[in-house]
Parts: structure tokens; C-alpha cells; sequence
């Protein structure tokens, strides 16, 4: 024996032989146990979730599914190969097989929007890419929260909730989570400050029917409107408009400059999956299907909610000015009016 052969034992040299060189498409034989991840649909959304969790070395267990597995398998290489230095996650491309035993299954499975559309244009095609998605999932579903990214998430969160038939809150989307961080960082911008000093959320649809809660919005715990007096900036109904716009179009601006967005959808999900998998609970703007809150149900809709290991566990009841909840219903009764129009329901 020379080289290579004297250093490796000939256990290890068996467990090389039955290595399948690079390909890791699937787990070989053995399991992590917990701290799973399915993403499904691995295009620019799921892929920036997938290096996310993994840089935040959020899970353990990362597989990412897709319609094309052979770009998913090169994504899923692509990522995989830079983690030893600094990762734990074992993350691979895999099958509906793989959706068993997950903490947490995200389906970004779907087209978006092209520069122009609004989110409600695509309803009827990510409605059907859906069904079959969930058809594929429901064989091979044990347990987790299933939380969805593709978009009209309003829409697709209603009728995930529908068909699944699981508990209330297992089911969610994304909702406005970005449009919060978008309103925040729009804020801190506006007054001078870190982001972490601005609470504040945008509540309603993921999309034009979004509402700026700004009478919650507070500035190192300061009501805005006080704070910015005291400190002798400027605040009125005209900049309030200004900033709440701003934050609408954001999504639209970025669509038009490049085509998609993925990567603050994907930072926004890494807080969501350590609420779910590490047990950290977290209080976001996501989309339920709503139980009697504001008075409305059978619609999914954002209101801030608590985040925890069964998905969304509670929807707080705040109490908002006349203004935003006019807004809020204009958001449920365009949802309501989309479902009721939807091919094939
Ligand atoms: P993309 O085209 O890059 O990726 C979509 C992926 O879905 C593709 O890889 C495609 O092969 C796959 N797919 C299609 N049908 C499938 C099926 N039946 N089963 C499995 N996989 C399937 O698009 P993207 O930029 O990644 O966007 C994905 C979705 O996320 C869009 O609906 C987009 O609007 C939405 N999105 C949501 C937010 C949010 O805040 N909620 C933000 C950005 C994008």
C-alpha cells in the first residue's frame, strides 16, 4: 500500500467506493432528524431562500425540489460547495419523497410578474402550478408548517389552507413581511436611523391593497408623529402618503430594473424558518386565513402575527385608525372578489 491507500482504512475506502461522486442528489441513507427544509420551486426565489438559510446555518437539512431537477441539482451543488468553511446544512436537490418528516416545507413553485403586472394577473396560472404542487405534497406530507412564497400569497395561501385541511396557521404566506421591511427601511431613511430603532407594519394584501399602519409606527418606541416633532423633522398626512407609496412600488421599481426580486423575499424568510425550526417565536406581518378578526374570515389576508413552530399561532387585534381600516377592507373585498372570479377554483 502506498499513498492515498495507506492513509485511508479500508472502512473508509468502502465508504468511498459507495460515495456517488459529487451528486448528493439524495441523502444516502441516513437522517438529520430535525431542523428540515423543503423548498419547493428552486428559480431565483427559491434558490436565494436555499443560500440564505444555509449562510444563517438556519436548518440542518435543506432539499430543494423542482419541475427542472437538473438545474436544481446544479443550484443545489452550487450552494453545498461553499458550506464546509462555514455551514452545517446538508442541503441537496430532491423529490416529493423528501417533503416527509419537515419542519417546514416553502413553496415558491411559480411564474412572477413580469414589468407591469400586478400580482392578481397571475392568479390563474400559479393557482393550477399549485394545485399540482400540492397534489405532490400531500403524498408524501407527515408533518410541518407550510409556509408559501409564490405569487398572488393572498390567493395561494387561501387555497394551500383549503386544500391541506390543517389546523389553522399551519398553512401561511409571506404576505407582507417585505413590505414591512420595505416601510421600515423607508422610514429609517427618512429620519436618519438604524432600522432597528423603527417599528412599523404594513398589514392587507401583498399588493395594492397594502396598508401602512402608521398609527402603530414608533421610533425607538417614540409614536412617530411625536418623535419627529421633538426633533423637529417634518411629518404630515403628505409624507406619510409619500413614504407609504414609496414602499408599494418598491417591488414594481425592482421588477422593472432587473426582471424578479429574490433576495429581500429570501433574507424576510430566514426570520420566519428560525421562528418555525429553532423555536425562536417572532411577531411578523403574514397572511392567515383570518377567524373572526376585524370581523373577517374566509379570506387570507396580513395582520401581525405571532410566528412560532406551528406556523402562525396567533393574530393580534390591534386596534387601527378609521383610515386603515377602510384601506383593510378595500384589501379583503379585492381578495374576496379575485377567489370568486378564479377559474376552476
Ligand atoms: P422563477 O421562474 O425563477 O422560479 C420559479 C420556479 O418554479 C422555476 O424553477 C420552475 O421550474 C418552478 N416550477 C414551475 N412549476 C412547477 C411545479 N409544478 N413544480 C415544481 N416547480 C415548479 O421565479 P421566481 O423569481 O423564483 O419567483 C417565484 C415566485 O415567487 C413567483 O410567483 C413570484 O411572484 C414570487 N415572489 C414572491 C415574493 C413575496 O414577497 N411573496 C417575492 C418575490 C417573488
Amino acid at each position: 500500500m502506498c499513498g492515498m491507500d495507506m492513509i485511508l482504512s479500508d472502512r473508509c475506502q468502502g465508504r468511498l467506493q459507495s460515495f456517488k461522486g459529487d451528486r448528493c442528489m439524495k441523502k444516502q441513507g441516513y437522517t438529520l432528524g430535525t431542523r428540515k427544509v423543503a423548498i419547493i420551486g428552486a428559480g431565483y426565489v427559491g434558490s436565494s431562500i436555499a443560500y440564505a438559510l444555509a449562510l444563517r446555518d438556519t436548518a440542518r437539512e435543506i432539499v430543494m425540489i423542482d419541475v427542472n431537477h437538473k438545474k436544481t441539482d446544479g443550484e443545489a451543488k452550487d450552494i453545498r460547495h461553499g458550506l464546509p468553511g462555514i455551514g452545517t446544512a446538508d442541503l441537496y436537490a430532491g423529490d416529493y419523497n423528501d417533503c416527509e418528516d419537515c419542519d417546514l416545507i416553502i413553496i415558491t413553485a411559480g411564474r412572477g410578474r413580469k414589468p407591469g403586472e400586478t400580482r392578481l394577473d397571475l392568479t390563474n396560472e400559479n393557482v393550477k402550478i399549485m394545485k399540482s404542487v400540492i397534489g405532490n405534497i400531500q403524498k408524501n406530507y407527515t408533518r410541518g408548517v407550510i409556509l408559501i412564497i409564490s405569487n398572488p400569497v393572498d390567493i395561494l395561501t387561501y387555497k394551500v389552507a383549503e386544500w391541506m385541511g390543517l389546523p389553522n396557521g399551519m398553512v401561511f404566506g409571506s404576505g407582507c413581511i417585505l413590505d414591512s421591511s420595505r416601510l421600515v427601511r423607508t422610514i429609517a431613511d427618512y429620519v436618519g436611523l438604524s432600522t432597528g430603532v423603527i417599528n412599523g407594519y404594513v398589514v392587507g394584501e401583498h399588493g395594492e391593497n397594502q396598508v401602512s399602519v402608521w398609527s402603530h409606527v414608533t421610533v425607538g418606541g417614540i409614536p412617530i408623529a411625536e418623535y419627529c416633532t421633538d426633533v423637529g423633522l417634518a411629518w404630515d398626512e403628505q409624507i406619510r402618503a409619500e413614504v407609504a407609496q414609496k414602499t408599494k412600488v418598491m417591488g414594481s421599481e425592482i421588477i422593472a430594473a432587473k426582471e424578479r426580486t429574490h433576495y429581500g423575499i429570501a433574507t424576510c424568510v430566514c426570520q420566519l424558518a428560525d421562528a418555525i425550526i429553532n423555536m425562536r417565536p417572532t411577531i411578523a406581518s403574514v397572511s392567515s386565513v383570518l377567524m373572526g378578526e376585524h370581523g373577517c374570515r374566509e379570506v387570507a389576508l396580513s395582520v401581525p402575527s405571532v410566528v412560532g413552530p406551528s406556523g402562525v399561532q396567533q393574530r393580534i387585534r390591534e386596534k387601527w385608525a378609521p383610515e386603515e381600516y377602510r384601506g383593510f377592507f378595500d384589501a379583503v373585498e379585492n381578495i374576496r372578489g379575485t377567489l370568486s372570479k378564479m377559474e376552476g377554483k
